[in-house]
């Protein structure tokens, strides 16, 4: 496997070295103030005529100190936003979209880059860079997670910005995609310093976020404690409480029932409904291998387990553990929070995150990182289904090559959006300063992803289309739809 990102780029390469505090506040934003690698910061670009180019960004972060020996050439690894071009520009060809609407759809709206200071627990500061990007606005307000991960990049942001604004269309939500991050690993930071970090990083996308303009939720490496500390920053600044201005949150502030383990619900519901009406299978019946055991893994695997399916085998970036006869995820839960991974789990076989993915299993679930099935494995791939768990996890060269394998590949923004719905019910909630209780919240979720799971097969059949190309159809024609009533401003 080739796009192991977590050993693309070691922690110790995050934006920017310690800088004393005794120096002069300006040390820290002046010449001698290491800039974070911005290869990637480059102006958006459309595909010509369609065409895939495979930008390859080199993340190479600077090293600490001039003394320190250079870090191994990092990994490169396919541009998401291009992956995520490719994609539009491959649907854009199925529905004849015009090309100024093609264009219009592939650029992000706006793009926010932010480098702040950080005063780290030795008493050094600390320069960190961050982003937030907004897709597209025609349907309402923006709506996308925030990633903590050494390998966030503005070219990441601007991908899964465009991913979310195809799920929130598909699943008819009033809103638009965007996503943010930092680059930093959250694990090497204390819980002030993490704490620090979070409440400047609003600051400085203050001007970015809102109930009514981009709602924030969790994403790779943030969680409700991180929610909370943007919620509460973001209402000291106006001196109230914004419950909406992100969801993810406790429950104790306004945070929604349902919400921490809906998208692996969500992901067990579709997975169930998709196996059941195009292969005539239960899911009692399959053996499933899921890649990455945080929210959405560990959720999932415990939504599966409950529900008959056997979880053979789990990862996480340490590496994976396997047993045909099936894991207990409540235990390897309670052993992974004990030491700080699945790997070395004592009742099962130890794994690498590659051979899991190719793993004869009837089901695949990606739930950690985009870009980890691609042309090097995909024709290596076991599982007669891919359930994307995870945002972007095949390239558009895999999907070519699963397909002809006849694989199944539920699309990412069908089959992992029950995070994104309950969040639109959090941030319904939290407008209206009324709670729904927890079976409210199931029913609801349940019935629009299978609602438009049941779009999504109408389409497939009317179109002969695979799932990916039919979901992404119902999406974008609902956004041209938008834009078409709206007009071009001014
Ligand atoms: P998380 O930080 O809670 O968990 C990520 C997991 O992936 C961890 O177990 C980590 O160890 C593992 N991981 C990281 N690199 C890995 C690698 N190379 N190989 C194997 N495992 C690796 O993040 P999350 O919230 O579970 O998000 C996972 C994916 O799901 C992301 O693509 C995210 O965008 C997507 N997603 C999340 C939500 C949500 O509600 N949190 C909703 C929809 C989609």
């Amino acid at each position: 496997m080739t796009t192991n990102r977590s050993n693309a780029n070691p922690p110790a390469q995050e934006a920017g070295g310690p800088h004393k505090l005794s120096g002069s506040h300006s040390t820290a934003h002046g010449p001698g103030a290491r800039t974070p690698a911005l290869a990637t910061v480059e102006p958006p670009h459309s595909p010509v005529n369609g065409d895939f180019q495979q930008h390859l960004s080199s993340n190479s972060h600077p090293s600490d100190s001039e003394s320190e020996p250079a870090p191994p050439p990092a990994i490169q690894r396919a541009s998401a936003y291009s992956v995520a071009q490719e994609q539009l520009a491959r649907v854009a060809k199925v529905m004849h979209l015009d090309d100024d609407m093609r264009e219009y759809l592939t650029m992000p709206r706006r793009e926010l880059i932010v480098h702040f200071p950080v005063v780290m627990d030795d008493n050094t500061i600390r320069i960190f860079t961050g982003f937030r990007v907004h897709h597209n606005t025609a349907l309402g307000p923006t709506k996308g997670g925030i990633r903590y991960h050494p390998d966030v990049t503005l070219d990441e942001s601007r991908a899964l910005a465009m991913w979310m604004t195809w799920k929130c269309a598909l699943m008819d939500l009033p809103y638009g995609g965007a996503k943010g991050g930092v680059i930093v690993d959250p694990k090497r930071l204390s819980e002030r310093e993490l704490q620090a970090m979070t409440r400047r990083y609003t600051t400085e996308i203050s001007l970015f976020i809102g109930p009514e303009m981009d709602i924030p939720a969790p994403d790779v490496g943030t969680d409700a404690k991180v929610m909370a500390w943007i919620m509460d920053t973001f209402s000291m600044h106006r001196g109230y409480s914004v419950p909406a201005v992100t969801t993810g949150k406790p429950l104790a502030i306004g945070g929604s029932a349902g919400r921490e383990y809906a998208t692996g619900l969500g992901i067990t519901y579709v997975t169930r409904a998709m196996l059941r009406r195009r292969l005539g299978l239960h899911l009692e019946d399959t053996s499933v291998a899921i890649q990455g055991f945080g929210n959405v893994g560990g959720w999932t695997a415990r939504a599966m387990h409950e529900r008959g399916a056997k979880v053979v085998a789990v990862s996480d970036e340490k590496g994976a553990v396997y047993d045909s006869r099936g894991l207990d995820p409540r235990h390897l839960r309670r052993y992974a929070d004990e030491t700080g991974t699945v790997a070395g789990y004592p009742h099962a076989d130890s794994l690498t995150n590659g051979e899991l993915l190719e793993l004869n299993v009837d089901v695949l679930i990606p739930a950690a990182l985009e870009g980890q099935i691609t042309k090097e494995n995909a024709d290596r791939i076991q599982a007669r289904v891919v359930a994307e768990g995870a945002n972007g996890p095949t390239t558009p060269e895999a999907d070519r090559i699963l397909e002809d394998k006849g694989v199944l590949i539920i699309p990412d923004i069908l089959c992992n959006a029950g995070g994104v719905v309950v969040s639109y019910f959090e941030w319904v909630q939290d407008l209206q300063a009324f709670s729904w209780d927890e079976s409210e919240i199931r029913h609801q979720m349940k019935r629009k992803l299978l609602d438009s799971l049941d779009n999504v097969l109408a389409i497939t059949l009317q179109t002969d289309s695979d799932l990916r190309t039919a979901a992404y159809t119902i999406a974008i024609q609902r956004i041209v739809d938008a834009v078409k009533c709206r007009g071009i401003y001014p």
